[in-house]
């Protein structure tokens, strides 16, 4: 397949680039990105770069007017995405909010929540933070044990989460939590995190201090209106919310910047030229990531075109992750001071990269999605 750009798109490019080169301060690569996406410096910079995306229309092009887009075809908002980033991800948490949290508020909010959330998202200035995982609850979501129980007007919360990235900085929680006895009885409530009762303990993981969290939630009261869509209806509401969250992150563009810095550190080391194996390991990471990209951009191209939502969106995050995973191998083997003193790019690129295979669903449940629902095979 020959896959161009329009001019139209190579001049949005340009114009992001052009923001980029305005917005990110001088140090930016040197003192900002080698910091935690979660840290409170990233994290107060990317309120500040947020809102400023949003005055130029950059920050949510593609969503509807009424909810601060600008209904530009949603190759721009993707195109966004790579030269986001590409740049270290200036936008920070707010990737979350403008890939998926937004777009399932405006299919499944109540009026008021749209008006309230949505326009808040729009405006960059709000964070949110992800509360699905807990510490018997990861892959299988529905054993879930965090529970919300009705006392008149409000839901009572008792439970904890585990994993909650950006929990110390959210302003706003995206919650499941039981509210019945079946395992299908889950529901959505939007929670602010400075509700009394919450409370928040960081622990230290391979990805910088900052990130990784647990959450206590303690006879924590949320207004029923904060629920999203019935009572019950968490699975549906999620199942959509994650087809735009997997291929939300365009890792095919990290992955092949993080192998360019790799190659050029070996060609100043002089172990490219001399050595076959070498070239030959990052040529086919280069392809597996240009696979990976074709992939991707074909499930775009089905959601412009409003098809059905399919298995190419589980294809395309695998093959992502595996070739996030050769380069993995790659550099521990070729470019092993990336972890110790080397480049900091790619250290960071390191870092994020160990869990890459777990974030979000694993690479096991995306295989059995395809083996089950693209390929129809009898569950295992
Ligand atoms: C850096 C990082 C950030 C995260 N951020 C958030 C966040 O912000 N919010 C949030 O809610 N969660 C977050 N998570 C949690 C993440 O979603 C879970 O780690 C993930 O869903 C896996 O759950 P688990 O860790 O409980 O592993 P488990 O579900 O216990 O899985 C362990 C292993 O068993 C395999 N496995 C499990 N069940 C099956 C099966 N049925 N078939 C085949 N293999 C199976 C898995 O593939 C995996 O390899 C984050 C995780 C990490 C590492």
């Amino acid at each position: 397949m020959e896959f161009g750009w329009a001019p139209e798109q190579e001049q949005y490019r340009e114009r992001v680039k052009a923001a980029l080169d305005e917005l990110l301060p001088a140090d930016w690569d040197e003192t900002y990105v080698p910091e935690s996406y979660a840290s409170d410096l990233q994290v107060h910079f990317s309120r500040e770069f947020c809102a400023k995306l949003a005055e130029r229309g950059l920050l949510v092009p593609h969503w509807p007017r009424e909810y601060g887009g600008n209904e530009s075809p949603d190759w721009e908002h993707f195109i966004l995405g790579e030269e986001m980033k590409g740049a270290g991800e200036p936008r920070g948490p707010q990737y979350m909010n403008v890939n998926w949290i937004g777009p399932t508020l405006m299919a499944y909010g109540s009026e008021a929540q749209k008006d309230q959330h949505v326009k808040g998202i729009a405006s960059g200035k709000v964070i949110w933070c992800q509360g699905f995982s807990e510490p018997n609850a990861g892959t299988d979501l529905a054993a879930l044990r965090t529970r919300a129980e009705r006392d008149g007007d409000h839901y009572v919360v008792n439970g904890s989460k585990i994993w909650t990235s950006y929990a110390r900085t959210a302003d706003w929680c995206f919650l499941l939590a039981r509210t019945g006895p079946t395992r299908k009885d889950i529901s959505i409530l939007l929670v602010p995190m400075d509700t009394p009762g919450i409370s928040i303990t960081s622990f230290p993981g391979v990805i910088k201090d900052g990130h990784l969290n647990e959450v206590f939630f303690t006879d924590v009261r949320v207004p029923v209106q904060n629920r999203v869509g019935e009572e019950g209806e968490a699975w549906k509401i999620v199942t959509y919310a994650l087809s735009y969250e997997r291929v939300g992150v365009p890792r095919y563009h990290t992955g092949l910047l993080a192998l360019e810095l790799a190659v050029e550190q070996l060609k100043a080391e002089g172990r490219w030229d001399d050595d076959p194996i070498v070239r030959s390991r990052a040529g086919s990471i280069a392809a597996r990531f240009e696979g990976a990209r074709l992939l991707t951009y074909r499930v775009i191209d089905q959601r412009v075109h409003r098809l059905p939502a399919t298995t190419d969106a589980n294809l395309s995050r695998i093959a992502s992750l595996e070739a996030v995973s050769d380069l993995m191998n790659f550099l521990g083997e070729f470019v092993p001071d990336c972890l110790a003193g080397g480049d900091p790019l790619l250290e960071d690129y390191y870092r994020i990269n160990i869990p890459a295979g777990i974030t979000g669903g694993t690479n096991e449940i995306q295989l059995d999605l395809v083996a089950q629902r693209g390929l129809g095979l009898p569950r295992g």
